[in-house]
């Protein structure tokens, strides 16, 4: 299994497709272990990587995960097949925001991992299938530094605009719902932690 983690990270350098960095597997690891789902949900999938990696940490659990990219699904399929988890993984195809309101059933974790500038959305959207408990993970929070402190202060340049806006949305939104608690972590890119607390 390592060494088909290495084949994906060398891929993924490759074909320049964004997977979970170094620096934040750390904090996902420990989110999902913490969170011991046995559904996971998964918002952007690309190929596969913390898909991989959350099953081998949860053996008894399940991902649903959604992709919009047709190839890139296809690629997150044969790598989790090659991992042995094709029976433990679906993988959907098309926008996240279109396909969660087709779900039915209950999440204990949720990686938000999709458009940055959605993720707002995608907090309202994955509301109705949160488990008792469940936890929401959504990377990126901090985008390079341009979201909160030090170095944020400056307004956006306008290639970054929507998504910092949206992220700095994202932040207060889970910070000001009812009913939970969230943590942001430095390391990587930032990840957000949002734990339902009943
Ligand atoms: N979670 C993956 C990992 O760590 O291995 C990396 C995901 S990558 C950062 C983001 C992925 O989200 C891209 O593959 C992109 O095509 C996909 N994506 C972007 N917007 C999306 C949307 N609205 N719905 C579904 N997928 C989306």
């Amino acid at each position: 299994m390592d060494e088909l983690l290495r084949e994906m990270e060398a891929y993924a350098r490759a074909h320049e497709t964004p997977i979970l960095t170094a620096a934040a597997r750390p904090v996902f690891l420990r989110t999902v272990r913490e969170a011991s789902p046995r559904r996971i949900l998964e918002l952007g999938t690309a190929i596969g990587y913390s898909a991989i990696l959350a099953l081998r940490e949860m053996p008894d659990a399940e991902i649903v995960t959604i992709e919009r990219d047709l190839s890139l699904a296809e690629t997150a399929r044969s790598f989790l097949c090659r991992a042995g988890f094709e029976a433990r993984a679906a993988v959907l195809v098309g926008a996240a925001e279109e396909i969660l309101p087709t779900l039915s059933g209950r999440f204990g974790f949720v990686f938000i991992d999709a458009a940055k500038s959605r993720y707002p959305d995608f907090w309202r959207g994955v509301q109705p299938l949160l488990a008792p408990r469940a936890v929401v993970a959504a990377d990126n929070v901090l985008f390079r530094g341009l979201v909160e402190g030090e170095g944020s202060e400056a307004w956006p340049k306008h290639s970054y605009r929507t998504m910092v806006l949206r992220l700095r949305e994202y932040l207060r939104l889970v910070r000001s719902a009812p009913g939970f608690r969230t943590e942001v972590f430095p390391e990587g890119d930032g990840m957000a932690v949002s734990r339902r607390m009943e």
